[in-house]
């Protein structure tokens, strides 16, 4: 039986079988496609790991000392740093669990017509990296490259990302710390979740930043030190990576008013004339957070039909 055609079968076979269980790319797929992350977990696993363990000391050690200091106001503190824990929490996840915008790879008939229409059987296998095609957008010329292993012209501002070894659209960058690509889908999570833990990381420092003033006040300090460990740790954990979160949440939204994003920013693309710049910061921000959020173009949780089923298996 020749491999590009499936016998009826066979292809009765397909009716179960979803766009994520034969997915080309490198992610991880769980609720039958709904949930989609990066390769590699270890660097949400720590960040999971930091925020959980900040939470659990606060709201052990420092939580019912401070509600039983503040008596009027002690639901407060208790409502707003549950709160802001919880949220830092469901944007994490979103921004971790999201489609980032994974571009589907063209069926075998289309990269055949594809194939004959760019002469690429002509072209050096080396050569074909370098293939660029040119685009008006706004009477401003831009390039898109063809992608070698998606082999397809990728869409403008969209890159293949080698760690999970698909296109994605408006690629921002690969986030280590939430293990997935930053893109067109999650981008707004993503700054979402930056928002929220800074401000959880600001209301453990100055809480216990308070709770350790109310200590020495009227202790001496070798006696206030042992009861104010907790709240040292929390200081140094969430001062640290408060600066950290401060200087990339300044970042994004500096270079988001730019009508930018991190990839074009680090590499100098749009440097002279940017199509996608209005030339009104607010605009620039209100596209890229407020607009209505596309569906899922790839659509992992779908059926396959036969043509993407043989797509996958002429990749094997
Ligand atoms: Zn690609
Ligand atoms: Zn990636």
């Amino acid at each position: 039986m020749p491999r590009t055609y499936l016998q009826t079968t066979q292809y009765e076979q397909l009716s179960n079988i979803r766009r994520w269980q034969i997915h080309a790319g490198s992610n991880h797929f769980c609720f039958n496609g709904h949930c989609i992350t990066g390769r590699n977990l270890s660097g949400a696993i720590i960040v999971i790991c930091l925020i959980s363990l900040t939470s659990v000391v606060w709201l052990v050690f420092e939580l019912p000392i401070l509600m039983k200091e503040f008596n009027n106001s002690s639901l407060w503190i208790l409502i707003v740093g549950c709160l802001l824990i919880l949220y830092t929490y469901i944007y994490f996840f979103r921004s971790m669990c999201t489609d980032p915008g994974i571009i589907q790879r063209p069926s075998s008939i289309e990269r055949t017509i594809l194939r004959r229409k760019l002469n690429l059987d002509k072209i050096k296998p080396n050569d074909l990296n370098n293939l660029m095609y040119d685009i008006k957008i706004n009477n401003i010329l831009i390039k898109c490259k063809y992608c070698v292993t998606c082999q397809m012209i990728r869409p403008p501002r969209s890159s293949h990302c080698a760690i999970c070894s698909n296109c994605i659209s408006i690629l921002d960058h690969h986030c280590p710390f939430l293990s997935t690509c930053v893109g067109m889908r999650n981008y707004r999570f993503f700054i979402l979740f930056l928002i929220f833990l800074l401000q959880t990381q600001l209301f453990l420092f100055a809480t216990s930043l308070i709770k350790i003033l109310i200590y020495t006040n009227d202790r001496l300090f070798s006696q206030s030190i042992i009861p104010s460990i907790p709240s040292y740790f929390i200081l140094i954990i969430t001062a640290c990576s408060a600066l950290y979160t401060c200087n990339l949440l300044g970042y994004q939204c500096m270079i988001s008013s730019r009508g930018l994003t991190t990839r074009e920013d680090d590499k100098g693309i749009y440097m002279n004339e940017n199509p996608f710049n209005t030339n009104s910061w607010l605009i620039n921000l209100t596209r890229k957070l407020c607009t209505s959020l596309p569906p899922s173009a790839y659509g992992a949780h779908r059926l396959v039909n036969q043509a993407e089923y043989r797509l996958i298996k002429d990749n094997v």
